[in-house]
């Protein structure tokens, strides 16, 4: 049988065509004015994705890379950072903290698990604070997300010069996220998460505050030094070879997105068809991975007892070319991954809930009696939301 190789990862997502496209087609010279206009309108558009008043920076790097570019721009070696973890990359900002020399104040909670407000209090302030907190939107080796806005509003009420670093590679795009409003210093994103597009772009938003602590800042850097990409960037140039086939895409990619109502439109997308899929799994019997409140951008499905996630990886690609993501590390094997963040529609869920319930009745974990259950309550899902709003569903 004819097969189509999809990716439900959460990262690398599915491309976006117009995207694949404009990459293909670009092949200008980055010292030119017509790149200087790409390149300006990109950012541009960027800055209205993120719905920030604050300046927007690209890096020709994957989404860690940007990550590094905050802790290496705001730290200086020996200061106190605050890291909530509770999942793979939690404990990327706590490995990246340590390598400049961080003093790191770690809150660990177990995997699956979201964090709020009252696991930063009393830690913020004192005589010796930190200068950094640093915390995933969303944490996608988990599926679960963490409460930005109270994290952010209860570090800032005990410290308000704390500098707010916020990985937001799978948060953007995928739930509410308030720049301004909310006062988050830097915000990071990825080319390859909600934005549609291939790895190898990473983009931030930098807080005022953020640019004058950089100014005292004493870690080493050199290619992400912002300050310099911020000079160049001001010009429509960045200050070595910028990803220029990467950026027509990002400006391609972020002009669809316009269409679709901008990061609300798509944050809605993910986080319906997060949803869709939860109601699959409670009419199978199936679990989510932990207890934390659900991230949009991906559902993390926990396998029923004695079956290798695995298994049932190899068993959706062999047989239907859909690629999921297994556990990361010590969940590896628990769970299956599948992503809502960026380019995914309703018929591709649907299509993925059905192709999973006939592995697992392959592997022996679904009684026949129950094929199309997950599809009914996500059908049934659908119906509703279309009666709720039906502008909305037709659109
Ligand atoms: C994908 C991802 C990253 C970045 O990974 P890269 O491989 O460096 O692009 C960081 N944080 C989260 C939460 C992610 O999902």
């Amino acid at each position: 049988m004819l097969k189509k190789e999809r990716l439900f990862t959460p990262g690398p997502t599915a491309l976006l065509p117009q995207a694949q496209a404009a990459m293909a087609a670009m092949g200008l010279h980055h010292r030119t004015p017509e790149f200087r206009a790409v390149f300006t309108s990109t950012l541009q558009r960027l800055r209205a994705f993120l719905g920030t008043r604050n300046e927007v920076l690209l890096l020709a790097s994957s989404g860690t890379g940007a990550m590094e570019a905050a802790v290496a721009n705001l730290l200086s070696p020996g200061e106190r950072v605050l890291i909530l973890s509770a999942g793979k990359f939690g404990e990327r900002w706590q490995k990246l903290a340590q390598a400049f020399g961080a003093s790191v104040d770690l809150v660990q909670l177990p995997y699956g698990e979201s964090f709020g407000g009252e696991h930063v209090q009393g830690r913020c302030g004192g005589a010796n604070p930190p200068r950094l907190l640093l915390l995933q939107a969303s944490e996608s080796s988990t599926g679960c997300k963490h409460d930005v806005a109270a994290i952010a509003r209860a570090a800032r009420a005990e410290n308000p010069g704390i500098l707010i670093v916020i990985d937001g590679i799978t948060g953007v795009g995928t739930q509410q996220l308030d720049i301004d409003a909310w006062d988050l210093d830097i915000v990071v994103g990825g080319s390859q998460k909600a934005v549609m597009m291939a790895p190898g772009l990473a983009y931030l938003s930098v807080s005022e505050r953020a640019w004058t602590a950089m100014e005292t800042a004493k870690s080493q850097r050199f290619y992400f030094d912002l300050r310099r990409e911020r000079k160049s960037q001001q010009q429509g140039e960045s200050a070595f070879t910028p990803a220029i086939g990467l950026i027509a895409a990002l400006n391609a990619a972020l002009e669809y997105i316009e269409t679709i109502g901008g990061r609300a439109g798509l944050t809605a997308n993910a986080e319906t068809l997060g949803a869709a899929t939860r109601a699959a799994l409670d009419a199978l019997g199936l679990q989510r991975f932990g207890n934390g409140a659900p991230s949009g951008a991906l559902t993390a499905i926990e396998m029923p007892a004695g079956l290798d996630a695995g298994l049932v990886v190899k068993a959706l690609r062999q047989q239907f070319g859909s690629v999921v993501a297994n556990g990361q590390g010590e969940m590896k094997g628990q769970m299956i991954r599948v992503a809502h963040i960026g380019y995914y529609d309703f018929a591709e869920t649907l299509s993925l809930i059905a192709q999973l319930e006939i592995v697992l009745a392959q592997l022996g974990k679904l009684d026949r009696a129950k094929l199309g259950a997950g599809v009914r309550a996500a059908q049934t899902y659908y119906l509703a939301l279309q009666q709720a709003a039906p502008a909305a569903a037709k659109a």
